[in-house]
């Protein structure tokens, strides 16, 4: 993993601290079994080699700014590294810690590069031919006119609206990382709307939504049929809707840092090329009650059955929405349907969509099938929540 950032290197012996902060290129090496952090800027144009056994420790406080610090006991420096990608910079952070642990970590065979280029503040020219767009403040309409615009980072900025009309773009990978997303209900409701327009539902591969204070994911981001890589790490996430096993070919999964208890069975039997799951609580609460489910249950679980009942024409009309998954937008149905797409999922017998008035709850441990797993040290299990159809008699089992 190669980084390019700023780092002030401060030796903790001199009186005055070095305040100069270089353009410098950080790299992790494993040379005899040992691991080494390089480093090269125009101060160590021949590149610095620290020890990591001698990193004493790591502050990173301030990770989601971008920063981090790492205090070698030998030398005596510590290193202020400030990094524009902060994504990157957490990833660094933790294949460090990773090493600090005792694992084997994978190091890639990337070298430095012979000349440390400069970092330059991203020029957006708007041309309409344009494939790639990256914006630090905020989202800018022309970018409407970019037809062939294929990347999109829209980090750390202001974004009280995504405009609908992005769905349109052939955007295949969409960062939202560290923006400040609307605080009212009303632009809140429809700020996914861009995710029914049929362009981007088929294009978009990888979506990035780290760090911008959500408490469930959208249930739009699940019309994305071709997504392979679902970023959003940071977050306050304490459950994964069952809807995402609808996304066939997602292969990495990133959702470190949140209050997640639980994986949902539908991605229990899919090998994943990377899934983060680190600092995450992953503990069934006793009694087994979970937020979203409660909720429900208290909205819909006690009416009376009759026999045009209404709840029954509601999960009528959301059967037709889930087997045929057509994208539309959130207000295309009564505001009372949206909570069912937190709560429903298939069967794990039957297949068949059930919710919470019809479901058994159950749960297995193990750990997601994955080509690299990224994880606390203590888990060696995560729970799995499986649904199953109440009443066997209704279940559609196959035999
Ligand atoms: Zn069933």
């Amino acid at each position: 993993m190669l980084m390019h950032c700023s780092i002030s290197i401060q030796d903790l012996t001199a009186a005055r601290p070095n305040t100069r902060s270089l353009n410098s290129c950080v790299l992790i090496k494993k040379v005899d079994d040992e691991y080494y952090l390089r480093v090269k800027n125009t101060m160590y144009p021949t590149t610095k080699s620290y020890k990591l056994t001698m990193l004493q420790n790591i502050h990173h406080n301030f990770i989601r700014e971008g920063k981090m610090g790492l205090e070698f006991s030998e030398p005596r420096q510590l290193l202020l590294i400030v990094c524009k990608d902060k994504a990157l910079l957490y990833l660094f952070f933790r294949k460090l810690k990773n090493i600090i642990n005792g694992k084997d970590v994978i190091i890639s065979t990337r070298q430095m590069p012979r000349m440390v280029p400069a970092i330059h503040e991203t020029v957006n020219r708007f041309h309409p031919s344009s494939l790639q767009f990256v914006s630090i403040r905020y989202f800018d309409n022309r970018i409407l006119n970019m037809r062939h615009l294929n990347r999109l980072v829209l980090e750390d900025c202001d974004l009280p609206t995504i405009p609908v009309q992005i769905g349109n773009l052939p955007i295949t990978y969409l960062s939202i990382t560290g923006s400040k997303l609307p605080t009212s209900q009303s632009e809140l409701d429809v700020f996914w709307n861009f995710t029914s327009l049929s362009t981007i539902c088929y294009t978009l591969r990888t979506l990035k939504m780290d760090s911008i204070g959500i408490k469930h994911l959208p249930f739009e981001i699940f019309f994305l049929k071709n997504l392979q890589t679902l970023s959003a790490s940071y977050n306050n996430l304490s459950y994964i809707p069952h809807c995402i096993g609808e996304l066939k070919r997602l292969k990495s999964l990133f959702v470190a840092d949140n209050s997640l208890l639980y994986f949902p069975h539908a991605m229990s039997c899919r090998t994943f090329k990377e899934v983060d799951i680190s600092n995450n609580p992953f503990e069934l609460p006793r009694p087994l009650k979970f937020d979203h489910i409660t909720k429900y249950i208290e909205i819909f679980g006690n009416k009376i059955k009759h026999p045009l009942d209404i709840t029954s024409l509601r999960h009528l009309a959301l059967n037709n929405l889930l087997n045929y998954w057509l994208p539309f937008k959130r207000q295309d149905i009564p505001r009372s349907l949206w909570i069912y797409f937190e709560v429903v999922g298939r069967c794990m017998l039957c297949h068949k969509w059930i919710l919470p008035n019809n479901f058994r709850i159950a749960h297995t441990f193990a750990l997601p099938s994955a080509e690299n797993t990224i994880k606390d040290h203590k888990i060696n299990n995560i729970p799995w929540q499986s649904l199953l159809c109440q009443n066997a008699n209704e279940c559609e089992r196959r035999v």
